[in-house]
């Protein structure tokens, strides 16, 4: 496979996914990863915190309930709604979202992290089960991708977890009475469980690319325990950033 991949890239050589200049292997070139390093550091405006334990509106963690080495949960980086054109995460994830690249960057950047988290609390990955929330039916036809599916194979592959699908988005004609804030709430928490799916005790990565408001998670999370789940973790690529005082909003 890596000899297949050497001499696709020998025909075909990769661009980088953000910029188009020549990539290597991660899919970014030099100046576009280094960029994007260079913004996980960054802090939440609120509470100061990295992506991971921010703990600004993390209400759903209180219906996770496990955590791995110390932290309730995993997302690697910082989504911003402000529009900061020089950035270039919400650039990639744009592009994970609408053409279902760099699905193995982000897996195995969630990978390594996890393998860390899951070596200190002594927990063997080939315990748990990654599953994930699917996009809606119309986005999926709309771009052809549901990219938490995509990085979800890939990531239980890179940790040796099993992979299931556990969760389907419901029909939205029931949506016609609601306002358009509720329709937003009922458009993501929508989630249908497979519940005979559900191994009782069963330990969950519960993945999902953005956490905003974690209502998603947290439905999820719920349907999970409801029907025998021993553990749900939740894991992110990005978490949206909560909006500090002085960066206004639109
Ligand atoms: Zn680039
Ligand atoms: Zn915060």
């Amino acid at each position: 496979m890596r000899l297949f991949d050497a001499l696709l890239n020998l025909l075909f050589p990769m661009k980088c996914a953000v910029c188009g200049k020549p990539a290597d292997e991660s899919g970014l070139c030099g100046d576009c990863r280094e960029k994007y390093l260079r913004e996980l550091f960054e802090k939440c405006p609120v509470c100061g915190n990295s992506p991971s334990d921010c703990i600004c509106g993390a209400g759903f963690l209180d219906h996770t309930g496990t955590s791995l080495g110390g932290t309730g949960y995993c997302a690697l980086c910082w989504y911003r709604t402000d529009g900061d054109e020089d950035r270039v995460t919400e650039r990639m994830i744009y592009q994970l979202k609408n053409r279902g690249l760099l699905a193995d960057f982000f897996a195995a950047e969630l990978s390594r992290c996890l393998k860390i988290l899951m070596e200190k609390e002594g927990e063997n990955p080939e315990n748990w089960i990654v599953t994930y929330t699917p996009r809606s039916y119309e986005k999926y036809m709309e771009t052809g991708v549901d990219q938490s599916e995509e990085i979800g194979r890939r990531l239980a592959k890179r940790l040796g977890c099993g992979f299931r699908r556990l969760f389907d988005r419901t029909e939205g004609e029931e949506q016609k009475h609601l306002n358009a804030a509720e329709r937003l709430e009922n458009a993501e928490n929508s989630l249908e469980i497979r519940a005979k799916k559900i191994i009782p005790g069963g330990k969950y990565l519960l993945l999902d690319d953005i956490i905003t408001s974690g209502a998603t998670m947290e439905t999820a999370a719920k349907l999970l325990y409801f029907y025998g789940a021993g553990a749900v973790y939740p894991v992110a690529v990005a978490r949206t950033m909560p909006r500090g005082r002085g960066r206004h909003r639109d």
